[in-house]
């Protein structure tokens, strides 16, 4: 990278110190930026939607210490190009939005999920981390070929997991076996692997996800839709079948936006949300999804806080959610 693009980056971070307390864990992750991409899309990927930048005052109190473990930062393009590669272009939601966002619902702590825009290029996620004093951790994307070397890098800099999304529209193919090889390769990290995948994969997939090597965690309950039958759908039962019998299957709370049919408060995706929290308490995260890429329809953060009450019907249960589980599954 040019010593331009140093400027503007330190510009943005606010200060060399930060710049250089950041720069050694970089390294790894700046390495993978360098990897050969693929050919350029033919056509210019579909601009999204921004987030709802009004966000409502939550009636619920998250409780001290409560972490948001689905959250993605975009940009600014400016500092942290996309991936020419990426299936969708998100509007800029920096650093100070993502801290802002947080402030309004009562989150102190998150977990940043690199997503598929930024390619395996990790320093949006890093550089927060580094500048967060401790409330930040990640979740990055790694390439098959990544070094040893950098995956332990990429601990030393707050990454506790990498993510696959196969997701048919993110280009994801579903080809299990690199999962399995990545999960072997960071069992001594104790790293859990993000899955995004959708109910048509199921029986595929979870015999090869219950012989895994780590945790693994199922993003945005399972991507099952409140229309395909409500609770009483096989998928759903499949899901609750995995997630009582494999001790490694961890559970996302979020995307009740997706899952629904109707808009907020999104009453149709309660009932699976609190059979999720029931069948497995200590096996369940929160994610709020902000700034919410590829939505059907923009969800208000305040109303994604709002929701946990609804499901986590307790204070204790509030506290495995919101605190508890997520500390335990990536080392806060
Ligand atoms: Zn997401």
């Amino acid at each position: 990278m040019t010593t331009g693009y140093k400027l503007n980056r330190r510009d943005y971070l606010g200060g060399s110190l930060a710049l250089a307390a950041s720069a050694v864990a970089m390294g790894a992750a700046h390495a993978q930026s360098q990897a050969p991409a693929a050919a350029e899309p033919v056509k210019e990927p579909p601009l999204i939607a921004p987030p709802d930048p009004n966000t409502k005052v939550p009636t619920f109190k998250a409780p001290p210490g409560s972490i948001d473990t689905h959250t993605h930062i975009f940009g600014p393009q400016s500092v942290y190009p996309f991936a020419a590669t990426r299936p969708y272009t998100a509007p800029d939601a920096g650093l100070p939005a993502f801290a802002t966002l947080h402030g309004k619902i009562g989150v102190e702590r998150a977990v940043i999920v690199n997503a598929t825009v930024h390619g395996f290029d990790n320093r949006v996620v890093t550089d927060a981390i580094a500048l967060s004093g401790g409330r930040y951790k990640g979740i990055a994307n790694v390439s098959d070929t990544i070094s040893d070397r950098e995956l332990e890098a990429l601990e030393q800099a707050g990454i506790r997991g990498c993510r696959y999304a196969f997701l048919a529209r993110l280009g994801g193919k579903p080809d299990f076996s690199r999962v399995k090889r990545m999960a072997d390769r960071i069992k001594g990290l104790k790293w859990c692997i993000d899955l995004y995948l959708e109910p048509a994969l199921y029986d595929d997939f979870f015999p090869q996800m219950r012989s895994l090597a780590v945790p693994y965690v199922i993003d945005h309950m399972g991507t099952i839709k409140a229309a395909d039958g409500g609770v009483d759908q096989p998928a759903f039962k499949k899901l609750l079948d995995l997630q009582r019998t494999d001790e490694k299957c961890w559970v996302k709370i979020s995307g009740p936006e997706r899952m629904s049919s109707g808009a907020a408060p999104f009453q149709d995706a309660v009932p699976f949300a609190k059979k999720l929290i029931e069948t497995a308490p200590d096996r369940v995260i929160w994610g709020s999804d902000w700034p919410h890429p590829n939505v059907r329809l923009m969800p208000n953060d305040g109303d994604l806080i709002d929701f946990v009450p609804r499901c986590a019907t307790t204070a204790a249960l509030q506290r495995k959610l919101l605190v508890e589980n997520p500390a335990k599954l990536f080392r806060f």
